[in-house]
């Protein structure tokens, strides 16, 4: 007997039938012995119909409104999965993130979980039922305002949770087999990964592999939850993240994002204390900055480039225009036709020319690399967004990860 957590995406609830489904293998987990708690996401693409209801009411939706509108989306979820449960014959109960007792910090869209005081789940589950919990939210236990906890986020609902309560496993069911070496609608002979470590999978998602939210991950490394990312389609395996894996893999996957946009600050008076005078107000006002890059000076100024999301581009581009002004810089330019490719793999620390063999790997596609950035176990190239599909499916065959054995 164990005690499991059991978090559904979008798909896996979007449709009255599909909820059934999930129904029944949640009562088959409970009545194989274990204590179940589900976590749920809104319905199919509900909370991209939310947002897009509240942009049709007004540009500028005021923060606190809007994740009062966009838990909403996880609550219709979790109470019809408690009552198709409660149809399969197993008692079932549904707690909002702030009845669940999920606390986060006040910041309204993106707030992270600092505590969760599980009791009511605890009781829930010592009563006999199935614990179904909203994803995606929590509240703020000071002003005591619902607060989400940004797209994707009931990933860390669900791994969050499962270290609150000890358990066993955090098996997160979705429309897709399992992580896979690079994304299989972009190459067709993608491999689904039969483990990856949290260290590899942080960078994977870090580097716009979809199938996990990043902070998910961070919970589950640092209270060592084994997260079992599989298909609610299928019974099959799918992918394990935790600690240690069999295999360390030199590359593990191809991962890539074409969700940012390139800034770049032109004539930046070369001298100390200009790349704080940026990337300060970039800060405070929670753009998430990701690469930089700054070119050597010549007379005294240089370039200074960085990505950010494209959903930050309009702040982004307010602050460093009136920046550039205020620092004497010659001007900005926007360019939102980018994407970024990365090579991720523990076993990288190890190996000698894998940046290298990455560039030239790309060279031969002639494909212009205009950005670099890397970590121990990452190499990421910004390139031309129309380049992107060549970059990915070129690095994938000249890299093969590893997964059947033959390639060890
Ligand atoms: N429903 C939210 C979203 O679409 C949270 C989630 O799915 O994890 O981002
Ligand atoms: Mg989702």
């Amino acid at each position: 007997m164990a005690l499991i957590v059991q978090k559904y995406g979008g798909t896996s609830v979007g449709s009255a039938e599909r909820i059934k489904t999930v129904a029944q293998r949640v009562a088959d987990t409970h009545e194989a012995g274990n204590d179940v708690v589900v976590v749920v996401s809104a319905m199919g693409q509900g909370t991209d119909d939310l947002i897009a209801l509240a942009s049709d009411v007004t540009p500028n939706p005021y923060p606190r409104e809007m994740d009062m509108l966009l838990t909403a989306g996880e609550r219709i979820s979790m109470a019809l999965c408690a009552m198709a449960i409660h149809d399969q014959g197993v008692p079932a109960m549904s707690l909002t993130g702030s009845q669940a007792g999920i606390l986060t910090t006040s910041v309204h869209g993106s707030a992270e979980i600092m505590d969760i005081r599980a009791h009511r789940v605890r009781e829930g589950l010592d009563d006999g039922k199935v614990v179904i919990v909203a994803g995606f939210q929590g509240v703020d236990p000071v002003a005591k305002e619902i607060t989400t906890l940004g797209r994707g986020g009931s990933d860390a609902t669900a791994v969050a949770l499962a270290a609150a309560l000890g358990a066993d496993v955090c098996e997160i069911f979705t429309d897709v087999d399992g992580v896979f070496t690079a994304d299989p609608r972009m190459v067709d002979d993608a491999r689904k990964l039969d483990e990856v470590s949290y260290e590899e999978m942080l960078e994977l998602a870090g580097a716009g592999a979809g199938v996990l939210m990043a902070r998910s991950v961070e919970f589950g490394r640092r209270y060592k939850i084994p997260i079992h990312v599989r298909s609610s389609f299928h019974d099959g395996e799918g992918t394990w993240v935790k600690e240690e894996t069999m295999e360390e893999a030199i590359i593990r996957g191809v991962a890539h994002d074409s969700s940012e946009a390139k800034v770049t600050v032109h004539g930046v008076p070369d001298k100390p204390g200009v790349a704080a005078d940026i990337f300060e107000p970039l800060a405070e006002a929670g753009v998430n900055v990701d690469m930089i890059v700054q070119n050597v000076s010549i007379a005294g100024v240089t370039d200074i480039s960085f990505t950010v999301p494209k959903a930050s581009i309009d702040r982004a581009r307010q602050i460093a225009e009136r920046l550039a002004s205020e620092i004497g810089a010659v001007g900005v330019d926007i360019d939102t036709n980018i994407a970024k490719v990365s090579l991720v793999g523990a076993g990288m620390k190890s190996e000698l020319g894998i940046a290298s063999q990455m560039f030239r790997v790309l060279s031969d596609r002639q494909i212009n690399i205009e950005m670099i950035s890397t970590s121990p176990i990452r190499i990421s190239c910004v390139v031309r967004g129309t380049d992107v599909e060549a970059a990915v499916r070129s690095l994938h065959d000249g890299f093969q990860p590893p997964s059947s054995p033959e390639e060890e």
